[in-house]
């Protein structure tokens, strides 16, 4: 079963998203207006961001998916959009930037860069920096020991290190294949995210099914 990073996202926000997002119950749903609005002001933000860093170094930029070997070598000093799969994990992975000095052979010459459109960092963006890493890690066999965070209105470069945070994913991808494999999506608990999830309507309808007094009783909350 491939992991990737749609499927880690949904689980960081949901363990019912990500059952759904895998499960064929969640393919009838297409359209969401403030999902819609996000994932526009996300792919705007990351092309924007995108083409700041080819303008800033085009002469030794390859955009794509590049093969193990030039992973390895750190031929390219800079990767654009690559979607690296490996073993059984994968991403759409937004930049690798080749380091300045030279790492040991164990760890990654590339920094996994992940451009947001906020102003605020969260937990949230750093897993999935770090889940980046570990598909780099696991397609290299090398180690990212840094990763990069391009955020906001003045495009803030946060660097932080990876470990923990990788750590903390490899626990976080074993609780999210047991769930994928582990039978039916849970019943939905309504929390914040659920105003702007895909499934915010077929979620609502079973939880006002389940209130229903015919149904018997059924507990929601809000974190
Ligand atoms: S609508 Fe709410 S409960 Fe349903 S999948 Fe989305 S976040 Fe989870």
């Amino acid at each position: 079963m491939l992991i990737t990073d749609e499927l880690f996202d949904a689980y960081l926000k949901c363990k019912t998203k990500a059952r759904l997002t895998f499960g064929p119950a969640g393919s009838g749903e297409s359209s969401h207006p403030i999902s819609d609005w996000q994932q526009r002001l996300a792919e705007n933000y990351q092309a924007n961001c995108r083409d700041r860093l080819q303008f800033a170094d085009s002469a030794d930029c390859f955009v794509g998916n590049p093969c193990s070997e030039d992973l390895k070598s750190a031929k390219y000093r800079l990767i654009i959009q690559p979607y690296i799969t490996a073993q059984d994990v994968g991403s759409n992975i937004h930049a690798l930037e080749r380091g300045a000095a030279q790492t040991q052979t164990r760890n990654s010459p590339y920094t996994p860069i992940r451009f947001v459109p906020f102003e605020k960092v969260s937990k949230h963006h750093r897993l999935m920096l770090a889940f980046d890493a570990i598909v780099l890690w696991k397609a290299s066999g090398q180690m990212p020991t840094k990763g990069t965070i391009v955020h906001g209105f003045q495009h803030t470069a946060l660097v932080f290190k990876l470990d923990a945070w990788i750590h903390e994913v490899e626990s976080l991808i074993g609780k999210l294949r047991t769930l994928l494999t582990g039978g039916p999506a849970p019943e939905p608990v309504l929390i914040k995210h659920c105003k702007e999830c895909i499934f915010e309507a077929c979620c609502r309808k079973r939880v006002t099914d389940k209130n229903d007094p015919a149904y018997g009783s059924f507990d929601t909350h809000s974190p």
